[in-house]
């Protein structure tokens, strides 16, 4: 299937890799010329929801209803539109003084374009408190007003919100695709874009990560490695030492890294909260990159299992499909199947407010009883 939206005629949606069904529909609502005011763009993470919501801006505040080549769309694309403002958390919750911000500014008249347009993301990133003071606003903006909001896990955003927009639903990039775009961009080996396109399980955006840096793939390799030392029973592979070992790497990635700054100039903090902003950014950060971890040991018995039931053509870490196949003992499916579900609901749990290091002991110790 081509990247456009449709066969015929351009649209300022060609070229968002796998979300043929998405932009199609896009594509109908701008085309009827009555947009509604909210949007929610729902669905797997790194399929290209903000960078659709950038191009229905840009579709919106365009005196043409999105060429593409004018200065309003020009400006839209590249982020730096004055009528379309993007809203972002900071620190883990989009506040109340942000809303404030908004329910503001959304009376301003455009300046330059059709239409003022914020995208807020992520929507779940609303706390009680900054959702109702938007309700009002969301619910009856002024006729030049939209809001394009932005979520990974629909559960997880409140639903009076959730009640007031449209939804379009982003799926996840079907793996062949990903692994042409990866062989269109990086030089890659097949075997390298293939697994990185598998194990990313639809998130276009992480494949893409994998593919350039060097950094994240040696992570990957190294948590996938745990997990192979837990299968072959290495001695010296205590709950307790995984654990640590686990946690170190993901320090290590956060260091790295540095924090991510907040947007500047939407709202001047005070030092103190700028301070509970960063550890908050930080913490968010250390749970993303355990979730990864646990995403990437999931894999791993997952392979196992489909290696064991005479799959191996349906591997994702195609890189140890060699190791794979000597491990896996057909007998023994059941039991993988079972470490798949000790990863998940560890996985599950962290949302919550839990202490990494425990449950990541616990489930070391779970997948130790059950292998
Ligand atoms: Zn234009």
């Amino acid at each position: 299937m081509p990247d456009a939206a449709t066969n015929d005629s351009p649209s300022i949606f060609d070229g968002l890799t796998g979300q043929e069904h998405a932009a199609g529909i896009l594509d109908n609502i701008l085309g009827s010329g009555a947009p509604s005011h909210a949007y929610l763009f729902h669905g797997t993470g790194g399929t290209g929801k903000v960078e659709a919501a950038r191009r229905f801006a840009a579709a919106l505040v365009c005196g043409a209803g999105g060429c593409g080549g004018c200065d309003d769309c020009e400006k839209a694309l590249r982020g730096v539109h004055p009528d379309i403002v993007m809203v972002e958390p900071v620190g883990a919750f989009i506040t109340v003084d942000q809303v404030r911000e908004v329910n503001r500014s959304v009376n301003l008249h455009p300046g330059e374009g059709q239409a003022r347009v914020y995208i807020m993301s992520p929507a779940e990133a609303f706390n009680s408190e900054s959702a109702n003071a938007f309700l009002k606003t969301l619910e009856e903006p002024p006729p030049f007003a939209y809001f394009l909001l932005i979520a990974s896990g629909i559960d997880q955003v409140l639903p009076t919100i959730v009640s007031r927009c449209q939804l379009i639903r982003f799926q996840p990039v079907r793996p062949e695709r990903i692994e042409e775009r990866l062989r269109e961009q990086a030089d890659l080996s097949p075997v390298m874009a293939q697994a990185f396109a598998r194990v990313s399980r639809g998130n276009l955006a992480l494949a893409e990560e994998l593919a350039s840096d060097p950094a994240l793939a040696g992570r990957r390799q190294r948590y996938i490695e745990a997990a192979a030392r837990l299968t072959r029973g290495d001695t010296g592979t205590t709950p307790a030492r995984l654990a640590a070992e686990l946690l170190a790497e993901v320090e290590g990635s956060l260091e790295g890294a540095g924090v991510e700054q907040p947007p500047e100039g939407f709202f001047s903090a005070t030092r103190r909260q700028q301070e509970q902003d960063a550890h908050r950014r930080e913490t968010a950060a250390r749970r993303a990159e355990v979730a990864l971890a646990l995403d990437m040991i999931g894999t791993w018995f997952r392979d196992l299992m489909v290696t064991a039931s005479g799959a191996i053509e349906a591997v994702y870490n195609k890189d140890y499909e060699l190791e794979l196949e000597g491990l896996a003992l057909p007998s023994r499916t059941e039991d993988y199947r079972r470490a798949v579900a000790v990863v998940e609901a560890t996985r599950a749990k962290l949302g919550y407010n839990i202490d990494l290091e425990l449950a990541l002991q616990a489930m070391f110790y779970e997948l130790l009883e059950v292998l």
